[in-house]
């Protein structure tokens, strides 16, 4: 099966999961599961918290406001959003914008996993604590993990498992998500300074 094919049978598998508490608040409303968009063959991906009301009303990542300025961050360290990989852990939008809870993060972690699998980047961007906390434990960096206010902007080494037993290196970036920055103008430098430690991969 291609890249192409591996994708799509996930987004098959969000369309019909029944299993997520959230599915119902989906179809409901007529929102979309938001797998992720970009590149299948991208050296970074981006992994964000959940879907806003803008992602699920149109079935994109970061298509608000917070991602408009991702694409600015982007770009700011020479890179287009069509050259890197932008996914969720949480597929589906929570109500009210509320935080995912524990248990749709392990509910649907299993669609982030494969989408790792399947597009071997170099590194994954975390973006917030939630997708940080879930990303460092997943790759076996629990003894790193720290509150992101101490760790923010600094790479840590792992290994990815690919599906024939080999391994490569990967490397995990922490970020504050950048809806932490839009009405905070230091935040909004400090995470453009983090940025800059994804340079190399562009
Ligand atoms: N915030 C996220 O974490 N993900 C999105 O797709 C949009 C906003």
């Amino acid at each position: 099966m291609s890249k192409y094919d591996d994708m799509k049978k996930i987004r098959d598998e969000l369309l019909v999961f029944k299993e997520s508490p959230l599915y119902a608040y989906r179809t409901e409303n007529k929102f979309f599961p938001v797998v992720g968009e970009g590149s299948h063959d991208a050296t970074i991906m981006f992994v964000g918290e959940a879907p806003g009301l803008n992602e699920a009303k149109t079935g994109r990542p970061f298509c608000g406001a917070a991602g408009k300025f991702l694409d600015e961050l982007v770009g700011s360290i020479g890179g287009k959003r069509e050259q890197v990989y932008i996914t969720n852990i949480v597929k589906d939008r929570p109500p009210e914008n509320r935080d995912p809870t524990p248990e749709e993060i392990e509910l649907y972690a299993p669609f982030l996993d494969k989408q790792i699998e399947i597009i071997q980047p170099k590194v994954i961007a975390t973006l917030g604590r939630h997708s940080m906390g879930y990303v460092m434990r997943h790759f076996g960096l629990d003894l790193e993990l720290e509150p992101i206010s101490k760790i923010h902007g600094r790479g840590f080494q792992t290994e990815l498992k690919l599906a024939d037993g080999k391994t490569q290196p990967l490397s995990i970036v922490t970020l504050y998500h950048p809806a932490a920055a839009l009405y905070n103008g230091g935040m909004r430098d400090t995470l453009k300074k983090d940025f800059e430690v994804l340079k190399e991969y562009v």
